[in-house]
């Protein structure tokens, strides 16, 4: 037997399978030639990140628009900085955006597929026999070195000029014997498994980025450690394993990773295995002060999904406005192709940013605006009990209390050619609609400057007598009509535009002084929708108030 061979069974003597064992476990998948495999995987060290949907959207784009497979996995090998939750917080995320899972974490707490376990704490043992074959291949050793000696290494290089690490004669370990690693196990010294690197910082190495392009590095010769001293994997090794195993064919995955992409494709090549093709998405970005940044988990609100959940952007806008950010020409699809499903539009990795896209919250809330206007009021109301149960009891409860009176309020200009664009984001609901409700009508009387008090009671006088509940809005707008002369109003607009010395105003202004009755506020939809919807009772008792309001004015200004 090799003393390599004897090395890896004194390191990892459970280990008794051979990799072909695995291999044989995990073939190759039965996909149409050109189908993609695509995954996420993220770690549950926090909420899901903006960034993370954002890749998730892609890998789930490059799947189905090549026939392929997404999947999750959860990269849960850093104990330290998992957070309880974390793992259902991510998928449920991914599930509420509406990002479909063929496999992997298909729902909290529940795996579906035939490459699992996809967590990588419960593939402990198959990342050993896969380092085991490493070691027994002479490509692998086991590193005693203290954190300290590994400082003080670090700390003379600095002081010779030399690149810092754990490479060539610098790596202590790297020609341990079988029986000296059996003594320093005896003595009971902590280890790690590093590779065994034959690589060369002077020679280059090649890769082509999905997005990037072709890129030229250094080919890797550090000595790096791919099993950490509790036997659990570095992120370079678990990658290259788990990718490989669950025959992943597109590594889509965030751009810090490039500088160690030599890493990955070291080990491919060692374990003779194909490399998948490597996206490299660069992260999302913000302008601050004029220059651009790496949105941040602890500046940014919207860096995580929960701001987006609070507010009550629905899934549609979130993902129209990620495509609009993933590939500039989306926009033009939409434009020409305004109900067709994102999916059907044309994605390319190549023409996503290189330097990362910027993140706009105007731009958000236009692209949203725009999904909201073109929603059935059935899908809009929906959302909102959903979104309201959770974030606004208050709200909910107003909206909950008589359904078809909340839908006739959000479907004023609704399906029409043109729809309104009131409603970015289901908060914005809330004061959208606050007239419709008694609890929530604030009256506020201000009037334009150009409309008199003395004339405002005038026209609320007229229009109480005149008020009748109508079927349609050319009454409705006949009633204002009508009333106009008695105040001295133009009931024409043209009739005020040519002479407007002759009137002390025209029936847009008797209009405003009914709305600002009816709903407090100078700007609304439809008011002769919005008057049906009040009802005629409701209706009537707010311009009576409004009344009672300029006429205590009026007194008191004489
Ligand atoms: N767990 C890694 C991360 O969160 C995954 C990177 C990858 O997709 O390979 O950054």
């Amino acid at each position: 037997m090799s003393d390599s061979q004897r090395l890896a069974d004194l390191l990892l003597p459970d280990i008794d399978k051979a990799i072909d064992y695995y291999e044989n476990m995990y073939p190759p998948r039965e996909l149409p030639e050109g189908s993609r495999v695509t995954r996420v995987a993220p770690s549950p060290t926090g909420y899901l990140h903006i960034g993370t949907l954002y890749i998730s959207l892609i890998d789930r784009i490059a799947a189905t628009q090549s026939g392929g497979v997404f999947y999750t996995r959860i990269e849960d090998t850093d104990k330290k900085r998992e957070v309880a939750g974390g793992i259902d917080d991510i998928i449920n995320g991914l599930i509420r955006y509406g990002i479909e899972i063929d496999e992997g974490f298909v729902a909290p707490g529940e795996q579906k597929g035939e490459y699992g376990p996809y967590q990588q704490s419960k593939r402990a043992h198959i990342y050993q026999c896969y380092a085991k074959h490493l070691i027994a291949k002479g490509l692998a050793y086991p590193c005693f070195c203290t954190e300290e000696e590994l400082e003080k290494v670090r700390k003379e290089q600095e002081a010779l000029k030399l690149r810092t690490g754990y490479y060539g004669k610098w790596a202590k370990h790297r020609d341990i014997t079988f029986e000296e690693a059996k003594k320093l196990i005896e003595e009971g010294r902590p280890y790690v498994i590093r590779l065994k690197s034959p690589g060369k910082e002077e020679n280059r190495i090649y890769f082509d980025d999905g997005i990037k392009g072709r890129i030229e590095m250094p080919e890797n010769d550090e000595d790096f450690v791919i099993l950490k001293s509790d036997g659990i994997p570095t992120y370079h090794f678990a990658h290259v394993v788990d990718d490989h195993l669950m025959r992943t064919t597109h590594v889509i995955r965030g751009d810090e990773w490039v500088s160690s992409t030599p890493k990955h494709l070291q080990l491919f090549k060692l374990f003779g295995f194909k490399p998948p093709k490597y996206i490299h998405v660069a992260p999302i970005m913000k302008l601050e002060g004029g220059s651009k940044r790496k949105i941040s988990k602890r500046k940014d609100p919207e860096a995580a999904v929960y701001y987006y959940y609070e507010k009550g952007y629905p899934k549609e806008s979130v993902l129209e406005y990620l495509m609009t950010i993933a590939n500039s020409d989306y926009e033009d699809f939409r434009r020409a192709n305004p109900d067709e499903p994102f999916m059907n539009f044309k994605f390319s990795f190549k023409k996503m940013s290189v330097s990362g896209a910027l993140f706009d919250g105007d731009k958000l809330n236009d692209v949203s605006r725009d999904v909201i206007s073109r929603m059935k009021v059935d899908r809009v109301v929906d959302y909102l009990l959903e979104w309201s149960a959770e974030y606004n009891k208050e709200f909910y409860r107003l909206i909950s209390a008589d359904i078809d009176y909340t839908k006739k309020i959000f479907n004023i200009d609704r399906d029409v050619p043109k729809p309104r664009k009131d409603i970015a984001f289901w908060q914005e609901a809330v004061d959208y609609s606050s007239y419709f409700f008694d609890e929530t009508f604030k009256p506020c009387y201000d009037l334009p400057e150009n409309i008199d008090v003395a004339d405002a009671v005038k026209i609320l006088d007229e229009y109480i007598k005149a008020y009748a509940p109508t079927d349609n809005r050319q009454e409705w707008f006949e009633q204002i009509k009508a009333i106009c002369p008695a105040v001295g109003y133009a009931s024409e607009t043209k009739e005020y535009r040519k002479n407007p010395d002759k009137y002390k105003g025209y029936v847009g202004d008797a209009s405003t002084v009914i709305r600002i009755a009816v709903t407090g506020r100078r700007n609304t939809p439809d008011l002769c929708q919005i008057m049906d919807i009040l009802g005629y009772e409701r209706c009537l008792q707010r311009l009576k108030s409004a009344r009672e309001f300029y006429k205590n004015l009026s007194e008191g200004l004489k």
